[in-house]
């Protein structure tokens, strides 16, 4: 793939969201922004009130390694069953939240319904549950989309996220290091070893990429996390290009059912 093919979409996109945002402008005036989960009208908050309180934020005790928060506390820097048994090709991930009705609802508004707006507060809580994953970041690095599915939905989410978390963090991006080769198309309804071989060899990082990585410490930032899949495939891409680290920061992970201790 020439990279003027590769360009073109992009380039479109912007056009695209240019003629989005000037006619937003339009109806902005006319119409109150509505909360993304329930409708309601909103003032300059992502959601309103009812439904930011039902927004599950996860703090610690988590899973160092995973980002999975547990039930209980099992005494500092313990790692789940999950991460000794299964370790991820990942240092360390974290999210803001937990994959619930409201996330999936402000996810699905700023990936599919034009709410683009809600970028910066995203990027705000996403930043605030990386921080010590940025703090030792050289460079953020999105999950790239395929170009044709960037053509169908005219900007890339992930990008857009970590563009806002380079703007709460002060962490650059790099946008370029790392493409979706091969379309992998929708992972929902896969199984794990399908999401993982559906994404086998989807990624690539570029001769120029290579020199942009070598020994340095990367923060992968996705939107949702859910097998995780994704991710470990893009992290081990990026290590075996020369990475020195690579961590992985998401808006919202999926969570199974907390088991409560006995
Ligand atoms: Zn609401």
């Amino acid at each position: 793939m020439s990279v003027t093919e590769q360009q073109t979409p992009s380039r479109l996109a912007a056009i695209a969201r240019g003629l989005r945002s000037t006619f937003r402008v339009v109806l902005d005036v006319a119409l109150p922004p509505l909360c993304p989960s329930c409708r309601e009208p909103v003032e300059d908050q992502a959601l309103c009130a009812t439904c930011w309180a039902k927004l599950s934020f996860i703090a610690r005790p988590y899973c160092e390694r995973l980002g999975i928060p547990f039930a209980y506390d099992p005494g500092p820097g313990l790692l789940s069953m999950e991460a000794i048994a299964d370790p991820p090709s990942y240092n360390r991930a974290r999210a803001a939240v937990r994959y619930d009705d409201v996330a999936r609802a402000l996810v699905h508004s700023f990936k599919y319904g034009d709410r683009l707006d809600l970028a910066p507060t995203l990027g705000r809580w996403t930043a605030n549950a990386g921080r010590e994953l940025l703090a030792e970041a050289d460079a953020l690095i999105p999950v790239p989309l395929h170009w044709r599915r960037l053509w169908a939905r005219r900007f890339n989410q992930s990008a857009s996220l970590a563009e806002a978390v380079s703007a709460a963090s002060g962490v650059p991006v790099l946008h370029t290091t790392l493409r979706r080769v091969k379309p992998t198309g929708h992972q929902v309804g896969l199984s794990r070893a399908e999401r993982a071989q559906n994404v086998q060899g989807a990624f690539r990082v570029t001769p120029e990429g290579r020199a942009e990585i070598a020994g340095r410490r990367l923060v992968l930032v996705d939107d949702v996390l859910t097998s995780g899949a994704t991710v470990d495939t893009c992290a081990r891409v990026l290590l075996r290009a020369g990475a020195a680290n690579v961590d992985v920061l998401v808006f919202a992970r999926v969570v199974a059912a907390a088991k409560s201790p006995i």
